[in-house]
């Protein structure tokens, strides 16, 4: 299996998970940016993204177009060279935060999942939505949340 040269700047573990994926494949054909919808609303760049990652070209402490992406895998069912560009990304962004980098807003929709269960509040207007698409009542159980709090704990989650 060929290998990717990495420039200095990405950790080793990130390097070896890089050169597994074979990122090499990747000929900059774009394919992967026009069905991003994040990209579309002026998100991420995926193909530039995938042309940073292969170079070492991106300082994982500060970057913050990888939290651009929604993670709807669209680019790796369009990758037609077999890249996995949406897994790339979430293995960029887990060696951005173990470098701090990741953005206020997901460890606010932490505490409230750890709280509540859910990521978002349930307002009036939730409750009024549902009620007019016909959908119950959100409910989550003790059962639930205390299965959640047993997951968050396991895999480290808090320490966001
Ligand atoms: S990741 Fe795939 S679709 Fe995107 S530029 Fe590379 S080869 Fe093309
Ligand atoms: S997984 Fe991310 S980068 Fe890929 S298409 Fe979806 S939003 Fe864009």
């Amino acid at each position: 299996m060929r290998k990717v040269a990495l420039r200095p700047g990405l950790e080793d573990e990130l390097k070896d998970a890089l050169s597994q994926l074979e990122l090499w494949r990747c000929h900059q054909c774009g394919q992967c940016t026009p069905v991003c919808p994040s990209a579309r609303h002026g998100g991420i760049r995926t193909r530039e993204v995938m042309e940073r990652a292969s170079t070492g070209a991106m300082d994982l402490s500060m970057d913050q177009e990888i939290w651009k992406c929604v993670m709807c895998n669209s680019c790796s069912e369009r990758c037609q060279l077999g890249v996995d560009p949406a897994h790339v990304i979430t293995l960029l962004r887990n060696a951005a935060a173990q470098r701090g980098n990741r953005p206020e807003h997901f460890a606010e929709e932490l505490k409230l999942f750890a709280s509540s269960g859910m990521s978002f509040p349930r307002t009036g207007l939730t409750r009024k939505m549902r009620k007019e698409f016909s959908l119950p009542e959100l409910d989550v159980s003790e059962g639930t949340m205390e299965e959640l709090r047993r997951l968050i704990s396991s895999t480290r989650l808090g320490r966001l």
